[in-house]
């Protein structure tokens, strides 16, 4: 059997046990509403929580940066893609998130596995929240450090597994805002538990970085909690792309020389950071926090309209449990009838039996979106009972 013979088995058991995956594709911008596949629909799958995606004034600055510094960055930052425009965001991104050094990355996927292999390694002990995303997941692997999985947002268990002792190094990881879940991690108590034990801690706020928190500074600076390591993403609610780790001076450093998807990395062309510094302003500013509120209330009237939706009452992100794999992706269908796309999450994004409707909101859309979507999802959950 050849390679080929061997993977298309393997598409086909994907495709009957409804696990296959498809992309969409979009014309025109990103917004409340999209055109996909070439129909109209309203958007409750991206992560523009703040309606930035589409914003002009990021594009206008994108466009300016092209203009004068031309697209590529041609190489990684430290050979010649060190351009000026990374090093004001670094220091931009370090005043609004109050740390004394931040290193950008690529992407929040590449943020994680480059802060946790440039940290770990043999010997040492990650924590992780079991419910943690992807790249944090691959970061721990790749690390070689020993993973410990402790249950969704339990301190107490975090604890208990701290106390057994161990590992020369010892970093306890979790996302702040959960992306599909949309609930929040207790980032004082997680905080607390490492203290006591000499632990330090990352937490992932790529989802709640710009949406949630003063300044749109994320949960940890809301809780007045300050972690070894803060990793945010600029392709979110900023609107942009790329990701940064918000941590100490000397561990910025140690990135430069120990993170490998930034060392052995192309650099971000030197127009997105360029935009990012435009996205910052907006973001901390009180257009921020008006777009926020909305976002809030949004998100409330959607779980009151909505009783199957979960994750926190104030977060953009609320889960709707399915659990059937083939009945998410009916419902999704449906949806998409009613012109409504709404993303089916199934494994290995989630664990198995527990597929879902993952509906995502925005600032930019208007409360009718919103309390039509709900109504639509409401009576497409009826009829599929
Ligand atoms: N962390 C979390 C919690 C995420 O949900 C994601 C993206 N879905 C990432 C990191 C990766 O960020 P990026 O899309 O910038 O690679």
């Amino acid at each position: 059997m050849t390679l080929d013979d061997d993977v298309r088995d393997e598409l086909r058991e994907l495709d009957a046990t409804h696990l296959l995956r498809t992309p969409r594709v979009v014309d025109g911008a990103q917004g409340p509403t999209l055109t996909l596949d070439g129909e109209v629909v309203v958007n409750l799958a991206s992560n523009d929580y703040l309606g930035l995606a589409s914003d002009r004034r990021l594009a206008a600055a994108a466009a300016a940066a092209i203009e004068q510094h031309g697209l590529g960055s041609a190489a990684s930052r430290l050979i010649t893609g060190n351009h000026r425009a990374h090093v004001d965001l670094e220091s931009r991104v370090s005043e609004w998130m109050r740390c004394d050094g931040v290193r950008l990355f690529n992407t929040g996927y590449a943020a994680n596995v480059g802060v946790l292999t440039a940290l770990l390694r043999a010997g040492d002990i990650v924590y992780s929240d079991e419910l943690n995303h992807a790249s944090i997941i691959d970061g721990c692997r790749l690390s070689r450090a020993e993973i410990v999985v402790f249950p969704h947002r339990d301190a107490a268990a975090l604890d208990a597994a701290l106390s057994r002792g161990g590992g020369r190094r010892r970093v306890v990881i979790s996302e702040s805002l959960f992306s599909m879940d949309g609930d929040l991690a207790n980032v004082a108590a997680l905080s607390a538990v490492c203290r006591r034990h000499d632990a330090a801690l990352i937490l992932d706020e790529a989802h709640a970085i710009g949406s949630m928190g003063p300044e749109g500074r994320g949960i940890a600076a809301a809780a007045g909690v300050v972690p070894a390591v803060v990793i945010g993403t600029f392709g979110k609610a900023l609107g942009t792309f790329g990701a940064f780790a918000a941590t100490t001076r000397a561990i910025a450093e140690l990135l430069w020389n120990r993170a490998r998807p930034f060392v052995f990395s192309t650099a971000l062309p030197p127009s997105i950071p360029a935009a990012t510094l435009a996205a910052i302003e907006i973001v901390r500013g009180s257009e921020g926090d008006d777009r926020r509120r909305t976002l809030e209330a949004h998100a409330r009237r959607f779980r009151q309209l909505v009783p199957a939706a979960g994750g926190a009452s104030v977060s953009s992100i609320a889960p709707i449990l399915i659990r059937d794999d083939r009945a998410v992706m009916r419902l999704t269908a449906r949806l998409l009838e009613s012109k409504l796309f709404v993303l089916g999450i199934r494994p290995p994004t989630v664990a198995f039996g527990t597929a879902r409707l993952r509906v995502s909101l925005s600032a930019a859309h208007t409360i009718q979106q919103v309390e039509t979507a709900a109504e639509t999802i409401n009576n497409a959950m009826r009829h599929s009972v």
